[in-house]
């Protein structure tokens, strides 16, 4: 019967757990830790209103302190991306080819993502996308998009 298994599934089944993000700051862990309620949420800086991403304890724009996580809408756009058409690690073997991209949130951040339910040759710039979530490993959320 294992001729009947495409070698996509084989190397599916055969694959090792994708391997998780393990940030070592606390205001990082916060980012990950929130993902796992299956929304995106980004700091609000507390003295200019402006949206952060990646995680971090100032703003870039006016230099606060202060900030409050809030929850994004989720919606964004395609900003840049690439095929990626080998695997550097064994877990990612049966996705490839696959779309490494930076989606740009309404927000205004950028963040970078995997594309999914999305043919290679339908990808462009400005391509509207959601947030999804992927679950690896036995229960870790990962934000990956799809097109919207
Ligand atoms: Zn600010």
């Amino acid at each position: 019967m294992d001729e009947d298994i495409s070698p996509k599934a084989r190397a599916a089944a055969a694959a090792p757990a994708k391997p998780q993000p393990r940030p070592q700051d606390p205001v990082e862990q916060e980012f990950w830790k929130r993902c796992q309620d299956g929304h995106l949420y980004f700091q609000k800086c507390g003295g200019c209103g402006s949206w952060r991403h990646l995680p971090r304890y100032m703003c870039a724009r006016c230099g606060s302190p202060d900030f409050a996580w809030e929850q994004s809408s989720g919606k964004g756009k395609v900003f840049s991306w690439t095929v990626v058409h080998q695997a550097l690690h064994t877990a990612f073997a049966a996705d490839i080819p696959y779309v490494a991209a930076v989606v740009e949130l309404d927000e205004g951040v950028r963040m970078a993502t995997r594309l999914i339910d999305c043919p290679i040759d339908a990808v462009r710039l400005d391509l509207p996308v959601t947030v999804a979530f992927e679950t690896i490993g036995d229960d870790f959320r990962l934000p990956v998009f799809r097109p919207a």
